[in-house]
């Protein structure tokens, strides 16, 4: 079993993206530079994608330029396409995600193309990468789509079939993005594409606690064999398929679970809880977890107990 986990912190991107109200960039700024100092190397800091479209990302040139070079700092961002990928790199980007969907209705209503048409998007933009640049290719509805139900293995192997190969070096993330799978599915997919594709570098899982299993799917990629796992403090980013449900695991959560079975996130959940609580906080923020709260109780209780 492995070791040592990274959890990649997608809160300012995923969290933030479903947060109506403006967060201003120096509060973004803040609690990504808190959210390192609590151990996440790696951390979704936004996306390049149409300012009008999303104005919560408008200021995505200035977080980049204020956050990358935090000592060994990771920051990703998304982009839509091979343009807004050259935008990125030409910000300063080094380290891009790209996302497509198994799921033909959820990719035309999320991307506006057809999975084969995305995936010649995703062949032109590594095309054109400078050689330095990494690149996590999230697949959404890797397991379930919110119009079409649960996803087959095999519609989500032919897919991986056209990508996989086009950057064999890519970090390729399976995405729950209903948050409906189920443990035993989890670690069903992510064992066949081990054995399919022993040439792909890495592998990632993006899970939903939409409904209470979040970390049970987390740990059943875990058994599999997945090393990084995406996660969202103070679980921010309620779910666009279940209005009022929460959405992404939370980074507590997750870090509270690998800590207790002895396997290393590098993430002090002290600091971590702290910076969750001013997440949980921000105007218009949906926030989900457990451990956030459990600790704050602790806390208090420990404090009355010795005045
Ligand atoms: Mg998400």
């Amino acid at each position: 079993m492995i070791k040592k986990i990274e959890i990649v912190e997608v809160g300012p991107r995923d969290g933030f993206q479903s947060i109506a109200t403006p967060i201003s960039t120096a509060t973004k700024i803040g609690l990504i530079k808190d959210l390192h100092a609590a151990g996440l190397q790696r951390i979704e800091i936004g996306s390049f994608v149409s300012k009008s479209a999303v104005p919560q990302f408008a200021d995505i040139d200035e977080v980049l330029k204020a956050t990358r070079d935090f000592p060994g700092f990771d920051p990703q961002v998304l982009v839509p396409t091979a343009r807004r990928a050259e935008e990125a790199i030409a910000a300063g980007a080094q380290h891009l995600v790209f996302v497509l969907s198994v799921s033909e209705r959820h990719n035309q209503s999320n991307v506006r193309r057809s999975p084969s048409e995305s995936v010649a998007e995703y062949g032109r933009m590594v095309k054109q990468l400078p050689s330095m640049t990494k690149i996590r290719l999230n697949i959404a509805t890797a397991f379930d789509c919110p119009y079409d139900g649960q996803m087959s293995i095999e519609a989500t192997l032919a897919l991986l079939d056209q990508l996989v190969d086009l950057m064999p070096e890519a970090e390729i993330g399976l995405c729950d993005t209903t948050g409906r799978v189920t443990p035993d599915h989890v670690e069903k997919l992510f064992s066949a594409c081990f054995e399919r594709y022993r040439q792909a570098t890495s592998w990632a899982f993006h899970a939903h606690d939409t409904y209470g299993l979040g970390l049970k799917n987390v740990t059943a990629a875990w058994r599999a064999g997945v090393s990084v796992i995406d996660a969202s403090f103070a679980g921010l980013g309620g779910c666009p398929f279940a209005p009022g449900a929460t959405g992404n695991v939370a980074t507590e959560d997750v870090a509270w679970l690998f800590q207790g079975m002895g396997i290393d996130t590098g993430v002090n959940i002290e600091k971590l809880v702290g910076v969750a609580q001013r997440g949980a906080a921000l105007p218009g923020a949906q926030s989900g977890g457990r451990v956030r709260d459990a600790l704050a109780a602790r806390n208090r209780l420990t404090l009355e107990t010795i005045t």
